[in-house]
């Protein structure tokens, strides 16, 4: 990074001294160009003078010189010998320019055209040449600039304009260099977790790092979800295990008496016999519930047609009537509502909640099962729940009552089984108690499965 913006910057001032010398450069080209094309009509003009004297040629070349800007201007033989110079009025100097090349195209009847630094004016001067007369020659030289003078104006202001833009530059890409360091600094603390606040990273990182934030919070929201389905798998198998173990032992102590001949009496021996029956009808009920359940949660639950819930719930009570009948308990269906659900699913919840609330129901109590427009409610005055235990009553085999024996005992899957199946129409399922005076189960449906 350090080494490309070394790279940038150096470019950058190479181009900016390129760009000022060829500006320099282009200046000085146009002003060669007035300066030829100033002495060429200066000789043109010359040519037509009438020319007597070298007294005449003096005065010529002075008046020629005088003009603005001055010049030098040279009058002098085919040989090369000065007759008349502006800069040393002296005639006849005795000097002799027969060498120049612009004296040599002069002397062939060309314009000659030269561009030397002079040493007499210190300075880089433009000579041009013609004949302006049979035997006489013109020169006239301007110095195009003072080349010291130039080169020491031009070198000052590129060096001055190197030096502001190395302190410029220099400036900028430091403040830029470290700006970048510190803002990785700060990317990398923030992935490291050093740092929680993107807000204090620079804005420019901004969508990045919310959306950096955004995947890791979702992998550690998928990392906890996975982790929480391991461990209720796992809670799940262990349960199951225990739920199907202790009729299991249950079945094999009788069935080992009965074959050891420990049961004596006939009476033994049915005893015997009708645990092993019951027994293994509550690992069979445990199965079922659990196959039950497993189906509940992987259906998807989608029905074209809307259906009546109160036949239903007559249905339902009819088939627990006779255990309530057994209690006391009198079963009451009030109302109707219309739901889009398959019967089948709509009777589970229904039998379902209906069965605790007879089991768990009073002697001589009530269980009532009321429909209204999106939502049934079933309700019982009978032992209630407490308070502590009924954030757990829809968790897969929670019971309030631990020891299975109890005569209204359950798998402790039966509301694991309505809140799956409520929940793939997208319900939702609640319970509300007073410990000892009764529980209401209230199932709401959404919009979308309703008329
Ligand atoms: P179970 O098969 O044991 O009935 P559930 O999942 O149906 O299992 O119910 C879980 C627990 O919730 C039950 O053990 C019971 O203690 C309590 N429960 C459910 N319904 C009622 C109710 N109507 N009245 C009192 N307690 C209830």
């Amino acid at each position: 990074m350090k080494q490309r913006l070394q790279k940038i910057y150096w470019t950058g001032i190479l181009v900016t001294l390129l760009m000022a010398a060829a500006t320099a450069a282009g200046a000085a080209a146009l002003r060669i160009a007035d300066t030829r094309n100033y002495l060429t009509a200066m000789l043109e003009a010359s040519s037509k003078w009438t020319l007597d004297t070298n007294a005449d040629l003096q005065d010529l070349a002075d008046s020629i010189a005088d003009s603005s800007p001055p010049l030098r201007a040279v009058f002098l033989l085919d040989s090369g010998l000065v007759i008349a110079d502006s800069m040393d009025s002296g005639t006849d100097s005795g000097i002799f320019h027969d060498h120049d090349p612009e004296i040599e195209a002069a002397r062939e009847g060309k314009t000659g055209t030269a561009f030397r630094f002079s040493g007499r004016g210190g300075s880089l001067v433009l000579y041009m040449a013609g004949r302006v007369a049979p035997q006489l020659l013109l020169r006239l030289s301007y110095p195009v600039f003072e080349t010291a003078k130039y080169l020491l104006f031009y070198g000052a202001l590129l060096a001055v304009l190197f030096l502001v833009l190395h302190r410029l530059q220099r400036a900028e890409i430091t403040r830029f260099a470290k700006d970048h360091e510190r803002q990785m600094d700060e990317v990398r603390r923030l992935l490291d977790g050093e740092i929680s606040d993107a807000e204090a990273v620079f804005p420019e990182y901004r969508p990045s790092l919310d959306s950096i934030a955004y995947r890791s919070r979702r992998l550690r929201d998928d990392r906890e979800e996975i982790l929480r389905t391991l461990n209720l798998r796992n809670d799940f198998i262990a349960n199951a295990s225990h739920e199907l173990r202790s009729p299991l032992t249950s079945v094999r102590g009788y069935a080992e008496m009965l074959k050891e001949g420990l049961a004596d009496t006939p009476e033994e021996r049915e005893l015997c016999l009708d645990m092993i029956l019951s027994e293994s009808g509550r690992m069979l009920e445990v199965i079922e519930d659990i196959l039950l359940l497993s189906k509940a949660e992987k259906k998807t639950y989608r029905s074209e047609e809307m259906i009546h819930v109160r036949p239903l719930a007559e249905e339902a009570a009819l088939s627990l009537g006779p255990g309530a009948s057994k209690a006391g308990i009198d079963i009451s269906c009030t109302g109707d509502m219309q739901v889009r659900a398959a019967e089948k699913d709509i009777w589970e919840i229904l039998y379902n909640l209906t069965d605790n609330a007879v089991r768990y129901g009073k002697d001589g109590g009530y269980v009532r099962i009321v429909m209204e427009p999106g939502r049934i409610e079933v309700q019982d005055d009978g032992i209630g729940i407490a308070p502590e235990q009924i954030g757990h009553i829809f968790e897969q085999f929670y019971r309030v009552d631990e020891t299975r024996e109890s005569p209204a005992g359950g798998t402790g899957l039966g509301l694991s089984i309505v809140k799956a199946i409520v929940n793939g129409y997208g319900g939702r399922i609640e319970a509300e108690s007073t410990y000892g005076e009764g529980t209401v189960f209230t199932v709401t449906f959404p919009e979308e499965v309703l008329p």
